[in-house]
């Protein structure tokens, strides 16, 4: 079978590292017999600068008609000039508002072999950190009414019981294949928009018997995950609390280069990409980490094509090649074996 993937490069290091993604993909249809047909899409500042706007028709066209799409970065200091509507990050925007992704998974996974790059004590991490943070993606305060007055401005958060539902049911899907725990953040002791999001994430846990549902102040969710981050396995919660708790998460890990995510919605097809943005310091140099990119693309194989060895065997790899000692520049400590952004990519093909 052929999957169509919409590939978009966009800036910085961006096309480096998902010529890395595509190249373990291509590994990954000879060994198991599949196709995968890429469109590369222009989105980002090189749409900016070759059409004027960061999510031109056509690339938006590209998309929907895929069967998933898989994205580098985009953005840069170029363009950081250019008033909001016009900015790079407009294409992600308008992009999980075409395709309805309502809901961002991100992995936030310590490796043993990486244990040296979290910031965190040996004694902390000992437990190990494999925590999947589910966010509310198109909801709350991001998107809620908001205006400047005279001497004060203001944001509203906002939540429908649909929208909380939906997310709920997302986190609950997932915990089932994982350890069957879900926490659930927000908070419900002062904002009404969390009282109602605890009340229907209840509702929806009636229908999960087998999975074990706690609630978090986001407060108290910021510090335990600092210090004791293996009580977590799935965090659901709103957009900002998720867009703060999946970077605190991020960075206990130690490897900003190593951690993928997806956006989803009610269709298979979804957005896979690498927590990071596009490096713009190291662009163009060969220098990148691919494996966060490398691993959205095993994402994008279980989740939009229910490829589930095909993903194993490339996190399998991925752990291989750091079992090997490989390491890119920016997770290496002393007595590794440092390579480009091209060879580790690879080395992972190689691996699967
Ligand atoms: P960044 O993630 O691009 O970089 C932060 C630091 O991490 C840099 O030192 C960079 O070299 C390093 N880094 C990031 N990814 C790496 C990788 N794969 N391998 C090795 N090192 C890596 O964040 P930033 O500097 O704040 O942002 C740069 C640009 O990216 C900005 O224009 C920003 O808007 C954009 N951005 C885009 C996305 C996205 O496309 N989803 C996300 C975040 C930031």
């Amino acid at each position: 079978m052929t999957y169509n993937i919409a590939v978009i490069g966009g800036d910085g290091i961006g096309p480096e590292i998902t010529a890395g993604a595509t190249a373990v993909l291509n590994k990954v249809a000879q060994k198991f017999g599949h196709g995968f047909a890429y469109t590369y899409v222009d989105a980002g500042g090189v749409a900016i600068d070759k059409y004027g706007e960061p999510l031109p028709k056509q690339s938006l066209d590209q998309c929907m008609a895929s069967d998933s799409v898989l994205l580098g970065a985009v953005g840069g200091p170029k363009w950081d000039t250019l008033p909001s509507h016009l900015r790079p990050e407009q294409a992600l925007l308008g992009l999980r508002k075409a395709l309805g992704l309502y809901a961002n998974l991100r992995p936030a996974t310590l490796y043993p072999q990486l244990a040296e790059a979290s910031p965190l004590k040996e004694r902390v991490i000992a437990g190990g950190a494999d925590i999947m943070v589910v966010r509310e993606l198109t909801g709350g305060i991001y998107f809620g009414e908001r205006g400047d007055e005279q001497d004060s401005a203001y944001d509203t958060e906002r939540y429908s019981v649909f929208e909380v539902e939906r997310i709920a049911r997302r986190a609950f899907d997932i915990a089932v294949l994982r350890s069957k725990r879900v926490v659930s953040v927000d908070k419900a002791n002062i904002l009404r928009s969390s009282q109602l999001w605890r009340r229907v994430v209840e509702d929806v846990a009636k229908d999960y018997p087998d999975i074990t549902l706690s609630h978090m102040y986001v407060d108290n969710a910021a510090m335990q995950l600092a210090l004791r981050p293996s009580q977590f396995d799935v965090i659901v919660t709103s957009n900002m609390f998720g867009d703060i708790l999946s970077d605190l998460a991020s960075a206990i890990t130690g490897s900003i280069g190593m951690l993928p995510s997806a956006s989803v919605g009610d269709t298979a097809r979804g957005m896979y990409e690498p927590i990071h943005g596009s490096a713009p310091d190291i662009a163009g140099q060969d220098k990148a980490n691919p494996l966060a990119t490398i691993l959205s693309a095993a994402m994008m194989l279980r989740m939009a094509f229910g490829l589930q060895a095909e993903a194993d065997a490339i996190e399998k790899a991925v752990d291989t090649v750091l079992g090997e000692g490989f390491r890119t520049a920016d997770i290496a400590g002393a007595g590794d074996k440092v390579v480009g952004c091209a060879q580790m990519a690879a080395l992972v093909a190689q691996a699967v």
